[in-house]
């Protein structure tokens, strides 16, 4: 059967990567977390104490020339989870942080960082057989993508969600803080000037406020099913 690409997009803390991994696993397809790279990057530069707004008034060569020192892959695990790695050094944990989610947000409007990211995403998935999740993954990474799904979920149904994970990972989080982040990064994401969160035209939205997990995996398959024949 013909190994096709599937481009999730959709806003955070919406669960894109739960169902991008578990779409991956069904397909036997490689998932590619692309929020995952931004998160990297903007440790690199935390890590570096490297403001994001020094970065955004950076010169483009000097900018560039920053990038090309990170070096970002995903490690297999033995149990089959996917581990960032930065420069050799799984980072996974460190890239999960309220900070860093946050960091990866202002520093994913700069357009030299897209555009860095953006070339080695559309490397990993030229070949197909990719579930890859992110804000732009319709839109500009692979606008030609035979499946496209936009995820939505209302605001505060995220911030709970995002809420509860923050707290399993050993996190005090304030809920009107959570909430506040979702709607902060959800505005940076759709009002950035390079490569706003939109819904592709050709994509299909599945909002799942009010689905159950298994209610929702089972319509993406059926789409999935749909989209390969
Ligand atoms: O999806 P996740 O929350 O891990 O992404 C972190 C941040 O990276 C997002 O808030 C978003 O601003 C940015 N991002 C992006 N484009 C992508 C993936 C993530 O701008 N394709």
């Amino acid at each position: 059967m013909k190994q096709i690409i599937v481009a999730i997009d959709g806003y955070s803390s919406c669960g894109k990567s739960t169902i991008a991994k578990q779409l991956a696993q069904y397909a036997g397809y490689r998932y590619i977390d692309t929020g995952a790279m931004y998160r990297a990057v903007a440790l690199y530069f935390i890590k570096l104490r490297v403001e994001s707004l020094a970065l955004s008034e950076m010169e483009s060569s000097k900018l560039n020339e920053l990038l090309q020192q990170i070096h970002i892959d995903f490690a297999i695990q033995p149990d089959g989870t996917q581990h960032v790695t930065l420069n050799g050094e799984d980072v996974e944990k460190q890239i999960r942080t309220l900070e860093v989610g946050n960091a990866a947000s202002q520093i994913a409007v700069i357009p030299e960082v897209r555009r860095f990211l953006v070339a080695q995403q559309q490397q990993m998935g030229k070949n197909g057989g990719i579930v890859m999740d992110g804000r732009d993954i319709g839109t500009v990474v692979f606008p030609e993508a035979e499946l496209k799904l936009f995820l939505t979920a209302s605001p505060e149904v995220r911030a709970e969600r995002r809420y509860k994970e923050l707290i399993e990972k050993g996190e005090q989080p304030v809920m009107a803080d959570v909430l506040a982040d979702v709607n902060d990064r959800d505005y940076r994401d759709t009002h950035r000037a390079e490569s706003p969160l939109k819904q592709a035209a050709d994509a299909v939205v599945v909002d799942n406020s009010n689905m159950t997990r298994e209610e929702q995996m089972e319509k993406i398959y059926r789409i999935f099913n749909e989209a390969c024949k």
